[in-house]
């Protein structure tokens, strides 16, 4: 009987991990579908750039504010998981506040540090609900951004509340012990730590109830805290909030060319040179295979990677021109329809195995003519994007196979193409009029 807890903590913590890690397996190898490409170049710049970006959120501090409260969640988030093991030791080992021997005066102070993070989230998860629902900024809102209709919308909400309900039942969980403690109850009165720096503001209506029911609070706290950071862990994997993890590697493996330098294509640009005479024509041609993306295969890991790292914060759609000048095109969108295409590919595996393919593909079914085409390629989303995401890169390549593949390009740029092919310029002058402009008459 004395074990029960124990055997339930295990019995949870092994279901919540196997899900977990399935669900990881899942993501790795749906990503793995992506063309390689070596992102392995340049590591200590590389380094620095995750350093900055990922874990000093740089790019979020052009908006101090948002960049304050979202750094006092991802604070919270990363330094409260010491607290979480503790707990997770406490659970399997049948223990209470296993950290308080070892680390004596030190742990108090550590509690109370958690406690202040706790609120700091509590207080910055409040202010982006009445951002996203009562102020309603507006690249957050489906009335103005499509994309931002239904579950994204819900998806943001639930997490900020699920936040706060975990931090909640942290504070209630240690004003309950200390109550209790303060009354000598069980092993309570072992682990001598005090009240806490907030939660002490709790203890006034705890201390009106019987000891039983606290220790039922405090058990129900802990047990809730500790199976919510569970589910936590799992719902992060199906939502937007994946960007947690992903932000590191994702900035990490980021481009480090000059933004506007677009890759070319090694097979064109070796026929070009052919046609220039730079270059001598192979014995054997290489296997040119397909120009540009069709669909998620024919993008690169990092593509891939970048869909499931994007955080649909909409900085990206509020600087592009083409969607603040009402064209179809929102960046965001193009970053969360490459994700929908991944998840409803995954959903095929479940169901049918994983040699199963469907008849759709990202270009078509997920992303329009009209939106790729409306792009200017001006590179405002790459610059605006805080986890170094590069819908502009999906964007040409999709781009690339409808023109290159599908002769699918608009009148007025089919008449650019022949001019750069016959006047080596997009004008339709040849090039022997090109100074005819400095004549006089
Ligand atoms: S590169 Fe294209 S998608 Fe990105 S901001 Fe410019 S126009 Fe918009
Ligand atoms: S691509 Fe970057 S800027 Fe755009 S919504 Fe995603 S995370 Fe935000």
């Amino acid at each position: 009987m004395h074990y029960i807890p124990q055997v339930l903590f295990l019995i949870a913590l092994a279901t919540a991990g196997y899900f977990i890690a399935r669900r990881i397996i899942l993501i790795k190898k749906t990503i793995q579908l992506g063309k390689a490409e070596d992102r392995t170049d340049n590591p200590s710049i590389r380094l620095k750039n995750m350093l900055l970006l990922a874990f000093g959120q740089k790019k979020m501090f052009a908006r101090p504010i948002v960049a304050v409260l979202h750094l006092a969640i991802y604070l919270g988030f990363i330094i409260i998981n010491l607290e979480v093991l503790e707990i997770v030791l406490d659970g399997l080992l049948g223990t209470h506040r296993i950290f308080l021997k070892p680390l004596g005066s030190l742990y108090p102070i550590l509690i109370n540090f958690f406690e202040i993070l706790a609120l700091g989230v509590i207080v910055a998860c409040v202010v982006f609900l009445i951002r996203r629902n009562i102020t309603k900024v507006e690249r957050l809102q489906g009335s103005r951004h499509s994309e931002m209709k239904g579950w994204p919308v819900k998806d943001g909400n639930i997490i900020l509340v699920f936040e706060i309900i975990l931090m909640a039942a942290f504070l209630k969980m240690n004003a309950a012990d200390s109550v209790l403690q303060g009354r000598n109850v069980g092993h309570f009165a072992e682990s001598q730590t005090g009240s806490f720096i907030i939660s002490q503001f709790l203890v006034p209506a705890m201390d009106a109830f019987p000891s039983s029911f606290l220790i039922f609070v405090e058990r129900a706290s802990w047990w809730f805290h500790i199976i919510g950071i569970m589910c936590f862990a799992l719902y992060v994997t199906y939502s937007k909030h994946l960007h947690i993890a992903l932000a590191f590697p994702n900035t990490y493996f980021s481009d480090l060319n000059p933004k506007g330098k677009m890759s070319n294509m090694p097979t064109v640009s070796q026929e070009v040179k052919i046609m220039l005479g730079l270059e001598q024509a192979p014995e054997t041609p290489a296997e040119v295979g397909r120009f540009g993306a069709k669909d998620v295969e024919d993008l690169t890991w990092k593509n891939l990677m970048d869909a499931y790292s994007c955080t649909e914060c909409g900085r990206c759609t509020s600087a592009c021109p083409a969607n603040i000048t009402g064209k179809a095109l929102s960046p965001r969108k193009i970053m969360m329809s490459t994700r929908d295409r991944l998840e409803d590919i995954q959903k095929g595996w479940l169901n049918n195995g994983y040699e199963y393919k469907d008849e759709k593909s990202l270009l078509g079914d997920y992303i329009t003519d009209e939106e790729i085409l409306a792009c200017t390629s001006c590179n405002a989303c790459v610059q605006e994007c805080p986890v170094m995401i590069s819908p502009l890169d999906i964007i040409l390549q999709l781009r690339r196979y409808r023109v290159m593949e599908e002769s699918q390009a608009p009148q007025s740029w089919n008449m650019m193409f022949q001019n750069l092919e016959t006047n080596m310029a997009p004008w339709k002058f040849s090039p022997d009029q090109r100074f005819d402009w400095a004549k006089e008459d």
